[in-house]
């Protein structure tokens, strides 16, 4: 086949996992080239937030958020449940801030994908990538067919040395080179809009633990939590999720469950009909590394294209920054060897690092993920624990991966041990 363009890399899609590997690719000095589907600034249905996790790969990126431009600072958790409110800061760590922050995706991944540029990365936007084209003789994933969608549909192609999929849930390009998502890892279901809320100004996330299908205290209560998220000017992400520890359909009708829940959110917030601003939009979150391999024939996953939501808390960003970042550096390291068999043992390492770093997390994560399927557990843990400060901070370390790795207090250690006392997701 005769191709179009060249580029060392070809990634597809400019979320934060895209603009992330581009980011650190071009900074190596490769030529990398980005194909987004949408133009920027486009929406993302999410929730906004970043914890410090997140923030400190910003951090790493040299992407600044200063609260003089509208970033919202946000120092811990407040969470409700069984009757019980309790606050929790950010922990003080080595590796992380100890703030997070929320912004929205519109704002957020137009930024972001800007660094990228700034750091010389090339992007086509209103492209979508059709399909992969592999090697005829040996199968190796060679470059990708794309879809001018601006400019009436015209058809092009593009040769890389490495192709990434960072298209989200979708994996559209993984999928077309048949890495199926694993239908037994966890899968979430989340919806979210704005609201103008009098307490936009909070710096605290909260959570609502429990999620009842109707009067609270009195009917069922289902799988998964709520949150409300100051996102500046103004504004609130308010959204709930559910968690399911397979990827079978739950049937369960959110918008009806968002409405019931919102009516009992505390009043002070002010959300109602006439403080919304946005529709009410829902997506799938993809958890525990439910696509794999993260890496084979020159095709490597990052972000939700490689499942790496946590089953914990819903929370994808972090980690969509992380995978691209650690991706960036291997195939940095891997074209400074000669031949496909070399550089394919040096691709290797990247599956390897993520499990090594998330795999142990996520499968605590899974049991997490099994133990909320049923609520009435849940229940008991929130009644009985909430009222528990130094339990709760425990729980928020590992629910948020807000821990040291190395050297950290009695509780990350804890949760390090647990972590390497399961097998690897
Ligand atoms: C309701 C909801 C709330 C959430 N809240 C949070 C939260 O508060 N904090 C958090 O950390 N995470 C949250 N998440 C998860 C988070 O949104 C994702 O984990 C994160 O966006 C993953 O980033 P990504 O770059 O992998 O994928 P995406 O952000 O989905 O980006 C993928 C990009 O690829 C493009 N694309 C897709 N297919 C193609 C194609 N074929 N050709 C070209 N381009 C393509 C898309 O247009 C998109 O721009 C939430 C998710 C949901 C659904």
């Amino acid at each position: 086949m005769a191709f179009g363009e060249m580029a060392d890399v070809v990634i597809v899609g400019a979320g934060p996992a895209g603009s992330s590997a581009a980011h650190y690719l071009a900074q190596y000095g490769l030529d990398v080239l980005v194909l987004e589907k949408a133009v920027f600034p486009r929406d993302k249905i999410c929730g906004d937030g970043l914890t410090p996790r997140a923030v400190s790969e910003l951090i790493r990126m040299a992407f600044p958020i200063p609260e003089s431009e509208g970033w919202v600072r946000n120092y811990g958790v407040r969470a409700y449940g069984g009757g019980h409110m309790i606050e929790v800061p950010w922990p003080d760590l080595v590796s992380q801030p100890n703030y997070g922050s929320a912004v929205p995706r519109l704002d957020f991944d137009c930024r972001l994908i800007r660094h990228a540029q700034k750091s010389g990365a090339r992007l086509r936007e209103g492209v979508t990538v059709t399909s992969v084209v592999k090697d005829s003789r040996s199968g190796r994933v060679i470059g990708v067919k794309a879809r001018n969608t601006a400019e009436k549909g015209t058809e092009f192609t593009v040769r890389a040395r490495y192709v990434v999929d960072a298209g989200g849930v979708s994996a559209r390009i993984a999928t077309a080179a048949g890495r199926e998502k694993n239908p037994r890892r966890p899968m979430g279901v989340a919806v979210r809009t704005y609201f103008e809320s009098p307490l936009a100004s909070t710096d605290m996330m909260e959570s609502h633990l429990e999620l009842w299908a109707g009067k609270p205290g009195s009917s069922e209560l289902l799988p998964g939590y709520g949150w409300v998220f100051a996102v500046g000017n103004g504004l609130v992400n308010v959204g709930l999720g559910t968690l399911s520890s397979t990827a079978k359909p739950t049937g369960i009708d959110y918008r009806k469950i968002f409405r019931t829940w919102i009516e009992n959110v505390p009043e002070e917030w002010g959300l109602n009909e006439e403080t919304r601003r946005g529709k009410l939009r829902s997506a799938a979150l993809p958890m525990a590394f439910n696509r794999k391999p993260h890496y084979a024939d020159g095709l490597a996953l990052v972000g939700d294209a490689g499942g790496m939501v946590s089953p914990f808390n819903g929370e994808g960003i972090a980690y969509a920054l992380a995978s691209g970042r650690i991706l960036a550096g291997y195939i940095a390291q891997s074209l400074g060897r000669m031949t496909l068999s070399r550089q394919d043992r040096v691709m290797r390492e990247y599956p390897r690092e993520l499990r090594a770093e998330l795999g142990g997390y996520y499968t605590l994560g899974r049991v997490f993920a099994a133990l909320i399927g049923r609520p009435e557990i849940m229940h008991l843990c929130v009644k009985y624990g909430l009222p528990h400060p130094t339990l709760m901070k425990l729980v928020m370390k590992l629910l948020s991966d807000t821990y040291d790795r190395h050297d950290g207090d009695w509780m990350d250690k804890l949760i390090t041990a647990l972590t390497k006392a399961v097998p690897k997701a």
